[in-house]
């Protein structure tokens, strides 16, 4: 029987814009912008330079760190420019930028195929860290690391819940690209050497759910249909539901012998270990209010939000905030010249009627912050001892570190308070302090 995890929200989940939109494929642009950080980790160094001429799928940055994950050209074309440009999670990254020659010719050697059955484990990693992979719901931590973990682990969970309103990408990869989740999902247990794997969706998706049944039909993978309920689609949360198992404060899903990826990621894997093809695009949901044709776009690495907004046919209400990613845990961009980047699994443009603006007051200790939690804290504390530079208390005495930034606390309060934000600020001040000392 499927357990339940604490607090969590009920959002509208808005996905009626693009469910049922065929995934499609735009004209490429004109150019790319390529960041050297689409991952967690170490941020890339160029091995290219200006005048170079790129082939699709080639590698065009690398690094000598542990936690990263190569880069690749997305198009084929020349180097234009190698400097600092806008990006989608951070005020700005090193990037080359390709100027399309419109022959999307592939690097030699792409694509090919392999008998992945036959690979050792060591070769799968190996391949999958060369092909870029990442975790594709926007965590972005490099999918080679997270399939080696450093202690036993007996299940894997495909996280397919996608909980995030607006968001139908993940959606739309299930029903459209079954086989090739089937096979990512049999190399994941192979390499993890697990026999027991969860597909978890959320039961909004009854289609899914189905098409996913059928295509595991016959193998000992188990399709779950989660009740829908925000923060559904985090680790700990998923762990929770459906194993029974609770990762502990400040530790990881191994710790209890859990390795989670997300259903694009198996995607990623499938296309570079059985077809050598590098993560070079990804599925894309565009959508909200404010966007005249909201789609489900497969989108190559670097290409511009404008472009992409251009393609849907532009604004049909004036937007109030344009996000990347989901609106519960996404970024607010400042600008539209910024690229789709391995984790941008959505970007939305809300207009006022739907965003939750308006100025913030001081918290009226109402306590809804503190039911919606899934984490079990005080995020009305939280927000308090943010705003007031107290970091170390709020890290000591009240678990700061526990929260998973979902934003559950956010939507639920009525003073409109940026609690998720007064978290972040202080988790980076204590970090800042532990890497003074
Ligand atoms: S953002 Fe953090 S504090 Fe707020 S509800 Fe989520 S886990 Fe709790
Ligand atoms: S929901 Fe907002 S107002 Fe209510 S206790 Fe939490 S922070 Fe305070």
């Amino acid at each position: 029987m499927l357990k339940r995890f604490l607090g969590g929200i009920h959002p509208k989940d808005s996905k009626v814009y693009t469910m049922d939109k065929v995934i499609e494929m735009p004209p490429l642009p004109s150019e790319v912008v390529i960041p050297m950080s689409q991952h967690i980790g170490a941020p890339c160094t160029p091995l290219v330079k200006v005048g170079d001429i790129v082939k699709k799928g080639q590698v065009i940055a690398e690094s000598d760190a542990f936690m990263h994950s190569p880069v690749h050209a997305s198009i084929s074309g020349e180097v234009i420019k190698i400097a600092e440009m806008p990006h989608a999670s951070r005020v700005s990254c090193l990037s080359i930028v390709i100027k399309n020659d419109g022959l999307d010719e592939w690097a030699p050697g792409i694509p090919l195929h392999r008998e992945w059955d036959k690979l050792e484990t060591k070769e799968i990693l190996d391949i999958i860290k060369g092909a870029g992979a990442v975790g594709m719901g926007g965590a972005t931590f490099p999918t080679h690391i997270k399939l080696s973990p450093n202690k036993e682990v007996d299940v894997l969970i495909i996280n397919a819940a996608e909980c995030e309103p607006y968001l139908t990408a993940d959606y739309r990869m299930m029903l459209e690209y079954a086989n090739r989740i089937v096979t990512g999902v049999k190399i994941a247990m192979k390499v993890l050497g697990v026999s027991k794997c969860f597909i978890g969706i959320e039961d909004n998706k009854p289609e899914a759910v189905k098409v996913m049944k059928d295509a595991f039909k016959g193998t000992n993978i188990e399709v779950v249909a989660l009740p829908t309920k925000y923060p559904q689609g985090a680790e700990k949360m998923l762990i929770k539901v459906l194993t029974d198992r609770e990762v502990p404060a400040g530790g990881l899903p191994m710790d209890v012998g859990v390795v989670v990826q997300n259903v694009g990621t198996a995607v990623a894997i499938c296309d570079a270990v059985v077809s050598g093809i590098p993560l070079i695009e990804r599925v894309t949901t565009v959508s909200g209010d404010s966007i005249k044709e909201p789609k489900n776009l497969l989108l190559r690495i670097g290409t511009s939000y404008d472009y992409v907004m251009d393609y849907c046919g532009g604004f049909s209400k004036t937007p109030e905030k344009i996000i990347s990613g989901g609106p519960m845990m996404g970024m607010a961009q400042f600008t539209l010249d910024v690229p789709v980047i391995k984790g941008t699994s959505g970007i939305l443009a809300l207009s006022s009627d739907v965003v939750n603006s308006g100025e913030e007051s001081p918290c009226i200790r109402c306590g809804r912050c503190v039911k919606a939690c899934p984490m079990g804290l005080v995020p009305s504390m939280l927000s308090i001892l943010g705003e007031r530079n107290k970091f170390k208390e709020a890290k000591e005495e009240y678990g700061l570190f526990n929260c998973i930034e979902c934003g559950s606390c956010v939507y639920t309060c009525p003073a409109k308070r940026n609690i998720v934000q007064y978290i972040k600020y202080s988790k980076a001040q204590n970090l800042a302090q532990s890497a003074k000392k």
